[in-house]
């Protein structure tokens, strides 16, 4: 059927590809890839043939009616990013829009995803919880960011360039308390794959002088559910009351 296919790939391990989603790449008439290089590979060790073109955040809003106009003419084409689940901290979430306001399926293929990885392993709370992903670049943007993930109750899921991680841990317990849980899921699915768990208190001790190296997906546990903090909640608490008594 044609249409656009978000088509979930790998995260490490070339094992992590559905049946299903080699049988979309096999078929599809194209293959948007974030980087053909880094894609070719998988593709190859799949033998799969399928042209491939590169559709980044660099070049996305140029291959918009190119792509769009392949899809009304009935073709099959298929999305694939560097790693894991298209749109997700990865491009995808423009193309996927487009194709709805014009009525043109959009179909996933799921597959590997490093937030939902991490979190069903973590041990944490998995019944709530807030995908923050890559935080903004600048400062003040990054803190209040940060400050409102500190008032939520879910599990808080940050996606932190390893290079990124002291300068995380400094920002992240300047804003939350020292004694969080905290989960830091270290190259998942691939050979030297690590979770790491502890306070924040003990995160800061462990990684701000040694930050380890690889890919990190890092998880926070919820502010204590119960615990009123702030004159809102005190209103918003009382609200929810009356509602449930009236
Ligand atoms: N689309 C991807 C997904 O579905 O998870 C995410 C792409 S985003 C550009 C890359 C970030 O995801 C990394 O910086 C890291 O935070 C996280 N990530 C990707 N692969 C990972 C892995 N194998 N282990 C831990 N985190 C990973």
């Amino acid at each position: 059927k044609p249409g656009l296919y978000l088509v979930g790939t790998p995260i490490g391990n070339l094992e992590d590809i559905t049946l299903r989603a080699l049988r979309t790449l096999r078929s599809a008439h194209v293959i948007l890839a974030e980087d053909t290089r880094h894609s070719g590979k998988l593709l190859q060790h799949y033998n799969i043939k399928t042209p491939l073109m590169s559709y980044h955040k660099f070049n996305e809003t140029q291959r918009e009616q190119i792509v769009l106009r392949r899809l009304k003419q009935g073709e099959i084409v298929a999305l694939i990013s560097d790693a894991g689940t298209p749109g997700i901290s990865d491009p995808g979430m423009v193309l996927a829009k487009l194709c709805v306001d014009e009525n043109i399926p959009v179909i996933p293929i799921p597959g590997p995803c490093a937030l939902i990885s991490a979190l069903s392993a973590s041990g944490l709370a998995t019944d709530e919880f807030t995908f923050v992903g890559f935080l903004p670049k600048h400062n003040g943007s990054r803190r209040k960011r940060l400050m409102i993930s500190a008032d939520e109750t879910s599990t808080q899921i940050f996606y932190v360039p390893p290079h990124k991680l002291s300068q995380f841990i400094e920002e992240i317990s300047s804003i939350f308390s020292d004694s969080r849980r905290c989960v830091i899921a270290r190259e998942l699915t691939k050979l030297h794959e690590e979770f790491w768990r502890g306070t924040l208190g003990e995160a800061k001790q462990t990684f701000s002088m040694r930050p380890p190296k690889g890919e990190l997906t890092i998880l926070i546990e919820g502010r204590e559910n119960r615990k009123v903090e702030s004159p809102s909640e005190v209103e918003l608490e009382n609200e929810l009351r009356d509602l449930i008594s009236s």
